[in-house]
């Protein structure tokens, strides 16, 4: 994959989205980035007042999600759908 240049949504300044950052990005199941990389971490400063959310990828179904509290590493990650449905299946056991 070539280098892409992406014009920032925010800025409208010219960037280059590089392979590498393609490969994670593309990897992780990403997006490719709207914003800058200065915009991107202006807003995530940004976003530090929000209440915290976490982003994980669930262990079982590989979905991206995100979750109010810190997961650990080595333990179990489910999203919102597989953590309900094996509640509920937990119930009728
Ligand atoms: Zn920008
Ligand atoms: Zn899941």
């Amino acid at each position: 994959m070539p280098d892409l240049e992406i014009k920032c949504l925010h800025c409208k300044q010219v960037f280059v989205f590089t392979e590498k950052e393609q490969e994670v990005f593309y990897r992780n199941n990403w997006h490719q980035p709207q914003y800058c990389p200065k915009c991107r971490s202006k807003k995530l400063m940004k976003s530090e007042n929000a209440p915290k959310k976490f982003e994980i990828i669930c262990d079982h179904c590989g979905k991206k999600d995100l979750v109010p509290f810190q997961p650990k590493v080595g333990r179990e990650v489910l999203c919102r759908n597989c953590h309900e449905a094996l509640r509920a299946k937990t119930r009728y056991l």
